[in-house]
């Protein structure tokens, strides 16, 4: 990402202006444009360090992996705190660290909507797509303080630009009549990421989120709404999430709530993220800790061998439900590697399962060798 045209500078203004909420106790560093930092009792825990943006059009990196050019992203750090989110080294741009400070220093683009429609009508625009929700989650809780997206997707819309999100945030139901307006103006896309049905692992891996029956309920009322709506499977979590239960769970619901698509894959362990994980995996399940670090060696990938057995499992389930080789998001690569679905397998195959953690039997795992 094209982190330095947004690079934040010291701040002109006292971060302690503004009538109300009470400021933060503990504003943490000059950052361009910072208005105010505060927190507020709805949001316990959580500062919000607001400021005006310069720009919010982002180019994205010649070369990148990316299936998009260009995003916005009106949050930087977010609250929804998945323990496996890839974007969290992105706060160490801003001295932040990646850990907590990821989860609750967030930094709010007041201006966004504003700067955006500006950006959008220079005759120098090609309403290229803009993707939004490709490093942190524009429907997390700060959204429903800040209401930005509103503005963003109506300048968007209103400039001719096709846009797509992706969320986690059961917010976006509030503007299901905004989007179903924007889609008559230009192609819209929308993603949910939903990578489990356990309650209770998701409450422990991704704790700031809505749980899965609420997304699902979401991906059904855009559905109604008569939106697409794709789903991004990822991260699919090895031993946690992976077992044949919890797979066919996972695509059946999706069936079952009406996911246009799903592209699904393995937990992606970049730097910064691969620290903060294994401090969890060490802490919450112990007994998989060494087998993480033997799946994952030093790398950010899990071993090849694994991820395509996990393709091949992926494939099979997908296929039961009714999701014919079909991608469920364009955005599909950001958190995992987009090849785990090309595995081929022939014709017919139904890759083995695999017995061991996380699934029924317990027992230790047979398939594939390499733990
Ligand atoms: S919702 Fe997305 S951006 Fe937010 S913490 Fe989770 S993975 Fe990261």
């Amino acid at each position: 990402m094209r982190w330095d045209a947004q690079a934040l500078r010291p701040a002109l203004t006292d971060t302690t202006a503004g009538n109300a909420p009470a400021p933060a106790a503990d504003a943490l560093l000059p950052l361009a444009g910072l208005v105010r930092s505060v927190s507020t009792p709805e949001f316990a825990g959580v500062t919000f360090h607001e400021v005006t943006a310069k720009s919010v059009l982002n180019k994205v990196a010649a070369g990148s992996r990316m299936p998009f050019e260009w995003t916005v992203n009106p949050y930087r750090g977010c609250s929804h705190a998945c323990v496996y989110c890839f974007a969290r080294k992105s706060h160490t741009y801003l001295d932040f660290d990646a850990g907590l400070d990821f989860d609750s220093q967030v930094v709010v683009k007041i201006n966004a909507a504003e700067v955006l429609r500006k950006e959008l009508a220079k005759p120098s625009w090609g309403h290229h797509h803009v993707a939004l929700g490709t490093n942190t989650d524009p429907y997390q809780r700060a959204e429903g303080r800040y209401q930005l997206m509103p503005g963003i997707i109506r300048a968007l819309a209103d400039s001719g630009t096709p846009l797509s999100i992706l969320t986690k945030g059961t917010l976006l139901a509030r503007d299901i009549p905004l989007l179903k307006h924007a889609a008559t103006q230009v192609p819209v896309g929308i993603g949910i990421s939903l990578a489990m049905t356990d309650e209770q692992l998701s409450e422990a891996v991704e704790p700031g989120t809505p749980g899965p029956r609420a997304r699902l309920k979401l991906v059904s009322r855009l559905r109604d709404a008569g939106l697409p709506c794709g789903v991004m499977a990822m991260p699919i979590l090895p031993w946690l999430s992976d077992s044949d239960d919890a797979l066919d769970s996972l695509f059946g619901s999706l069936a079952a709530a009406g996911a246009t698509g799903v592209t699904a894959g393995a937990l992606y362990l970049k730097p910064g993220t691969r620290e903060w994980f294994m401090q969890w995996i060490a802490a919450r399940h112990p007994e998989l800790a060494g087998r993480y670090r033997r799946l994952y060696g030093t790398g950010s990938y899990a071993s090849k061998e694994y991820r395509e057995w996990l393709a091949g499992r992926i494939r099979y389930f997908k296929s039961r439900h009714g999701f014919y080789g079909s991608h469920g998001f364009s955005h599909r690569d950001l958190a995992g590697d987009p090849r785990e679905e090309d595995a081929q397998y022939p014709a017919g195959s139904i890759p083995a399962a695999r017995t061991g953690p996380g699934t029924s039997a317990g027992a230790e795992p047979a398939q594939p060798t390499l733990f």
